[in-house]
């Protein structure tokens, strides 16, 4: 799962990261120009709550899609 966001220093281009690996600590670099985007230790909780609960969702989505025609949301 890549998800693309506007670099924040040029905002020319966009950076693909991989929030899974964003939040074992892995770094990811704008193609244009070059700055790393990585997660600060004090906010690797954060973003690992961010993937789990998103990871929750689409496993939500996923029983939904099977329910077909009559999903019933709790
Ligand atoms: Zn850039």
């Amino acid at each position: 799962m890549l998800i693309n966001i506007e670099c924040p220093a040029c905002q020319q281009d966009t950076i693909k990261i991989e929030p899974h690996m964003l939040a074992q600590g892995a770094s990811f670099s704008c193609p244009t120009c070059l700055v790393k985007i990585s997660v600060a230790q004090s906010s690797k909780n954060d973003i690992v709550k961010g993937v789990e609960a998103y990871d929750a969702y689409k496993n939500r989505l996923a029983e939904l899609q099977e329910q077909g025609n009559a999903p019933e949301l709790m």
